[in-house]
Formats: C-alpha cells, sequence, structure tokens
C-alpha cells in the first residue's frame, strides 16, 4: 500500500526527522494509510502491559515498535547517507519509479 502524499511504502529505508526518535533509521514495517503514521523496525519502542491469559501465562512488560507519524519520517538515500526529497521518474516500460532529487538514486526496483 501506498501513502501517496508522502511516498513511503514498505520496506522503504527511512529516517525519523522529527521527535523523540530524530535521527534514527530503518526499514518501514507497515504502512497505515488511514492514519498517516508508519511501523518502523527497531523504532519508537514502547513498553506494554500485557495481561496473563488464564494461568498459563504471566503478565508482563513487553517492548514494542509504536507507528510514527508519517510526516516525521523521510526517506533514507543510501548513496547520499541522509534524508532526501523524493521525486518522479518515468523509466523504460512508462513505469513511474520514485528518485533521489539529489542523487537520481532509483528507490523502486
Ligand atoms: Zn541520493
Amino acid at each position: 500500500m501506498i501513502v501517496a502524499k508522502y511516498h513511503i511504502k514498505k520496506n522503504d529505508l527511512v529516517m525519523v526527522t522529527n521527535g523523540r526518535e530524530k535521527g534514527k533509521s530503518g526499514r518501514v514495517l507497515r504502512v497505515f494509510p488511514e492514519k498517516e503514521k508508519v511501523l518502523i523496525e527497531k523504532i519508537n519502542f514502547v513498553k506494554r502491559h500485557s495481561r496473563p491469559h488464564g494461568q498459563q501465562r504471566q503478565g508482563g512488560i513487553i517492548e514494542k515498535e509504536a507507528p510514527l507519524a508519517v510526516s516525521n519520517v523521510m526517506l533514507l538515500c543510501e548513496k547520499c547517507n541522509k534524508p532526501v526529497r523524493i521525486g518522479h521518474r518515468i523509466v523504460e516500460g512508462g513505469k513511474k519509479v520514485r528518485v533521489c532529487r539529489k542523487c537520481g538514486e532509483i528507490f523502486d526496483k
């Protein structure tokens, strides 16, 4: 699924540009277009209390990634090694791809 407004997709490498996790980067695990949020691997861990289920398991605290506002992340260009703005280009076959506006690196391969 694509968040058209922000051009960020699952498996993209992104960097957090705002908030508590600013400067960290990771892969996008999930996109929530309706909430304009993205879940990023190993970023924005929050502690959650899990309730015990029956008598088998004990309740406790688990750490889990929480989604971040997509407006607080930018696509990270591995060539430029920094967050970049995205441009679009039509490649052979008429396919529209996302490219780095700085170096022209194609993100959709
Ligand atoms: Zn680049």
